[in-house]
């Protein structure tokens, strides 16, 4: 067995973390790990376990400006083991390649905001406002018990967040390529139209309700909602299910169920999108019954002093200057904007996550570490 070389320490800490099985909503002992390392650089960390989601809120210096490292210690299933090359929770090393799951959403993230930490400190032990860590093991599942509860903790506190990074794979190509700093927002429906079954031979008898709903659907499908602006593409509808009928090629089916979906700009509002797309379906006089769903209200950080440090951070380590964007599902940002905090992602490459074989390269988590260490520095630096 050819020994593995000598890797960096956060690396290292990724290894450790992988090794750590915590599939949402475990921890697994993650955040154990990484709040032994935050109390030996002086951390004041407090747990904050809501249901079966460990969570911590963790802080460190005096007073503003607070800047606020967020995350999440869960991972997705890894599903088919044996389509793995490896057990996706024994972390290996090959071909400069880091494999595992939650190698790249989000542990070697984590390990990279810890070390970074680790050096700025070690540093500047006397930096200026406050570091803060926000990590939960409730990102990846319903969301609920994870940082939406610590952030109502800390507005009934009145504490507050100026610059959070939160450090999910944000990059597409190549590491720094793309800066999140913001979301759209994600709106669900479920509906069913109602109609009338019969015998295929006597449509006079029966009301199809596929017949009711394509002309409103074909509408809905095609409609240019907005178009978008300088921060956001332009909202989109789609139709995630459909199904209708019995299976007997001789039957007008008495119903239909469909679910959709509208991402969607700040151009738009719920209450705006429900409105319309209610309007289309009474318009063509289908029949239905609609529940709604919001999964997340759209938000966005204007391009400010946080964005500004960590592009500068990117540029001087990399060469490249990274596009802000908001493009992509949503993330826990979408909590802690609300509370008037500048919230930018970056992260590692995001091509292999969720997927079998999720990894990262090796050179790539180095590589955060400093970008994370010279934005702290650009931030805090006494
Ligand atoms: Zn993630």
């Amino acid at each position: 067995m050819v020994p593995s070389p000598a890797v960096s320490s956060t690396v290292e800490l990724a290894q450790q973390l992988i090794a750590r099985q915590s599939v949402s909503p475990v921890d697994g002992g993650c955040q154990a790990l990484m709040i032994e390392r935050l109390i030996a650089l002086g951390f004041a960390v407090e747990n904050l376990r809501f249901g079966p989601v460990d969570n911590f809120w963790a802080k460190r210096g005096k007073g503003g400006p607070v800047f606020c490292f967020a995350g999440h210690t869960d991972v997705v299933p890894s599903g088919p083991v044996d389509e793995w090359r490896s057990d996706p929770f024994k972390p290996v090393i090959e071909d400069g390649l880091l494999y595992g799951r939650g190698a790249a959403d989000m542990k070697t993230g984590l390990a990279a905001m810890v070390t970074a930490s680790e050096e700025f400190i070690g540093q500047y032990p006397d930096h200026r406002g406050t570091i803060a860590f926000l990590i939960t093991s409730d990102e990846e599942g319903p969301s609920v018990d994870g940082t939406k509860r610590v952030v109502e903790v800390l507005r009934e506190r009145k504490e507050s967040i100026d610059y959070c990074l939160v450090g999910e794979p944000s990059s597409e190509h190549t590491l720094g390529d793309t800066i999140k700093i913001g979301r759209r927002g994600s709106l669900s429906g479920r509906l069913t139209v109602h109609g009338i079954q019969g015998h295929i031979a006597y449509p006079q008898l029966a009301d199809n309700p596929v017949h009711a709903l394509a002309p409103a659907l074909a509408e809905l499908a095609a409609r240019a909602w907005d178009r978008g602006n300088q921060h956001f593409q332009p909202t989109t509808f789609q139709v995630s299910n459909i199904s209708a009928g019995t299976g007997a090629p001789n039957v007008i089916p008495g119903e239909l169920r469909a679910r959709f979906n509208l991402r969607f700009s700040t151009e738009q509002t719920v209450e705006g999108l429900q409105r319309q797309v209610e309007e289309i379906l009474q318009r063509h006089q289908v029949k239905y019954s609609l529940e709604w769903f919001i999964s997340g209200y759209p938000f966005l950080t204007t391009p400010g002093t946080l964005s500004a440090a960590a592009s500068r951070a990117i540029g001087e380590q990399l060469q490249i200057t990274p596009q802000l964007t908001t493009g992509g599902g949503t993330s826990d940002g979408r909590f802690i904007a609300p509370m008037g905090a500048q919230v930018i992602e970056l992260g590692v490459i995001n091509a292999t996550i969720h997927k079998v074989n999720e990894c990262v390269r090796v050179a790539d988590v180095d590589r955060l570490h400093a970008i994370y260490r010279r934005t702290l520095e650009l931030l805090l630096a006494s």
